[in-house]
């Protein structure tokens, strides 16, 4: 017991002592000579359709889902048309995606009580938009940054993966990560900033085998096992 209290001591003092050795507007400057439009890849022509979009993408890549949405949307273009659609037609359509049975189920689901709810409209809020089912704090901050130009911070897979890679944070809990992002970065950056880690983290500092070589964080990244 006395040990475990130990370690977890020691773990909290090295977490505390994880700061990037860089500034906001140093990394910024780098990341928007490379992005500087970052948006999210996904296809759509108004928020109801970002939002089925993001609910398609998980555990999907985007091209698959775009390749899926025109298809989708011009069939069932508003919350309303999508809540009334045949189950088994959107189970022909969404196909091609994983786990399209239970997506095609939420997506009508949400599109209903967007009707009941929402007079068909998409909920502007974080907090409105969690009570929505199958939509968490990831999903509603990409909706809230690509759909409504609000600030918002994205905490999926890459931005995690880069964030401790540069030092930006020793948390893997994503709301812990989305914290220290807030703290580090001012709120005007937030949805550039959420935007250009994901394709960063996409394209750049991926998973497995990073790009350092070509990586123009190079010189001010932390991270230990640099793929050099
Ligand atoms: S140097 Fe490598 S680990 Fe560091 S940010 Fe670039 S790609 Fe990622």
């Amino acid at each position: 017991m006395v040990k475990k209290k130990t370690l977890e001591k020691k773990k909290k003092k090295k977490c505390e002592d994880v700061k990037p050795p860089f500034t906001e507007k140093e990394l910024i400057e780098r990341l928007k000579k490379h992005f500087p439009e970052a948006k999210t890849e996904l296809k759509f022509k108004n928020v109801f359709e970002l939002l089925v979009a993001v609910l398609l993408s998980a555990q999907t890549t985007d091209k698959k889902v775009n390749e899926v949405t025109p298809k989708l949307f011009e069939k069932y273009p508003t919350p309303e048309a999508l809540a009334n659609a045949p189950i088994e037609d959107l189970y022909e359509i969404l196909k091609p995606i994983n786990f399209y049975r239970k997506k095609a189920e939420r997506l009508k689901e949400i599109s209903r009580i967007l009707v009941e709810r929402y007079n068909g409209k998409v909920p502007d809020t974080l907090e409105e938009l969690v009570k929505l089912p199958g939509i968490g704090r990831k999903t509603a901050s990409v909706i809230l940054v690509n759909g409504f130009g609000k600030p918002a911070i994205v905490v999926d897979t890459h931005v995690k993966r880069v964030s401790k890679r540069l030092g930006l944070t020793c948390h893997d809990d994503p709301e812990k990560i989305e914290q220290d992002l807030a703290k580090f970065f001012s709120k005007e950056n937030w949805a550039y900033i959420s935007n250009a880690l994901v394709l960063f983290g996409r394209y750049i500092c991926t998973a497995k085998n990073p790009k350092c070589k070509e990586c123009y964080l190079l010189d001010i990244c932390p991270y230990d096992k640099k793929n050099l």
